[in-house]
């Protein structure tokens, strides 16, 4: 990183530990233009991305608003909640791993229709009519006959 005194680009690390339980790395810095010292510390970024809604407003990741959405769908579905869970984490999971500081919902969306999808079809549809917010008849029966052809096709 530059250097925060004189903005070169080269500095050397002379000291580095960790800190905060472990949590953290400390790391004391020279420049080696000017000599100046500096500290930088080291975390990870295991924060979820801020969510940018269709009408532009952002908002902080919520998982309940999650579980509820995917509880919703499965409603008297014979689906465990052990396997919701799971799907709420894999989920989780790659939205971190995208490593955006902001996610369009949309992703959030497609990430649950994809989860629905391999646990059960009446959810994924529920889900995805409410969603997807259909315009007309026809895209919804294309996505039904999807679901079909994918039920029919057992490597599918
Ligand atoms: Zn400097």
């Amino acid at each position: 990183m530059h250097c925060p005194f004189c903005g070169a680009d080269d500095t050397k690390v002379i000291d580095s530990r960790l800190v905060a339980g472990g949590d953290q790395v400390r790391r004391r810095r020279q420049c080696l233009t000017c000599d100046e010292r500096y500290t930088t510390f080291e975390t990870a970024e295991l924060v979820m991305p801020r969510i940018v809604k269709r009408d532009g407003n952002r908002e902080p990741f919520n998982e309940d608003k999650l579980r509820a959405g995917l509880q919703r769908a499965l409603e008297k579905r014979p689906v465990s909640t052990e396997d919701v869970e799971s799907g709420i984490n894999r989920i989780m999971h790659r939205l971190r791993s995208a490593g955006e500081r902001e996610l369009p919902s949309r992703t959030v969306g497609e990430e649950v229709m994809r989860e629905l999808r391999d646990m059960d079809d009446v959810a994924y549809v529920r889900f995805a009519s409410v969603y997807r917010d259909f315009q007309d008849v026809s895209e919804f029966q294309e996505e039904i006959r999807k679901l079909t052809a994918k039920s029919r096709d057992p490597e599918g």
